[in-house]
């Protein structure tokens, strides 16, 4: 699967199509998962809805290893968790305390018991495995002789390895979709940290776009994902490059701007 995911344009925008990377394990989910990806079991963990249980279940089906999702919150089906069982993935439900302190190592033992032999991910995916595939990104940019590169922010992961990986005169923007979100500055750099042993000095996060919260929306954000759609045919995710696409659109960032679709609906 070594494409090169297209650039089209829209409101003046370059887009990166990351969303059109893989079928099941789309944009910066592929990115994060490939050189996760060793043969051997993994165990990860998410919400609900989590996009990023989703495409670790797909791996492991389309990749032939088992994996284990461990999920916030009481035990509940739907369409993602649905999906992920029909992989083949076990699941573990741990209550909102328990999985708020899923990197104690007591709660890691839990983990560990159930999923015996199982490599860990943390939450969303986001490790320096991680980073290293994010910074494929920009090599694939470099043709434009700069710009301004922008990506929603989640956990960080995307936004640590956009950064890394962008040549000399490159900056990259990432859109917290979380409220609160400056405590993500510490996330990017400790990732960084943890992926190239420094901190790159060529990105920034917007904090003012996140409308209300994670996987919150306001009339304003449905109406202009419409809008959008109607005019490109191409369908924004509420949660994430809704968000960025918004916030590009309200700020001046220069003459080239690339807003990498990190996923899809
Ligand atoms: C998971 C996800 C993100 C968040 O990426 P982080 O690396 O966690 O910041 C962004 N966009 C989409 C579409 C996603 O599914």
């Amino acid at each position: 699967m070594a494409v090169v995911s297209p650039l089209t344009r829209a409101d003046g925008v370059l887009l990166k199509r990351d969303d059109l990377l893989h079928p099941d394990i789309p944009g910066n989910k592929w990115r994060k998962l490939k050189y996760n990806l060793t043969g051997e079991p993994i165990v990860t963990f998410g919400g609900a809805y989590s996009n990023h249980i989703r495409a670790v279940a797909a791996a492991g089906r389309e990749f032939g290893f088992p994996t284990g999702g461990v999920i916030r919150g009481e035990p509940v089906r739907n369409e993602v968790l649905d999906f992920a069982v029909a992989c083949g993935m076990r699941l573990m439900f741990l209550d909102r305390a328990r999985y708020r302190a899923k990197a104690s190592p007591e709660v890691l033992r839990l983990v560990r018991e159930e999923f015996p032999g199982h490599r860990v991910i943390p939450e969303g995916g986001s490790n320096a495995e991680a980073v290293r595939g994010c910074m494929e990104i920009g090599p694939e940019l470099a043709h434009l002789g700069e710009a301004v590169v922008c990506c929603p922010v989640g956990t960080g992961g995307t936004l640590a390895g956009l950064a890394a990986g962008l040549p000399p005169g490159f900056t990259a923007v990432g859109f917290s979709v979380l409220k609160g979100g400056s405590f993500l500055h510490d996330e990017v750099a400790r990732l960084q940290t943890e992926a190239l042993g420094h901190v790159t000095p060529n990105w920034r996060i917007e904090t003012g776009f996140h409308f209300g919260g994670y996987a919150r929306t306001t009339p304003e954000l449905s109406a202009y994902i419409r809008d959008f759609e109607t005019r490109h045919g191409l369908r924004l995710d509420h949660v994430y490059t809704a968000k960025m696409m918004y916030g590009i659109r309200a700020l001046a960032l220069g003459p080239t701007v690339v807003a990498v679709i990190t996923g899809r609906v």
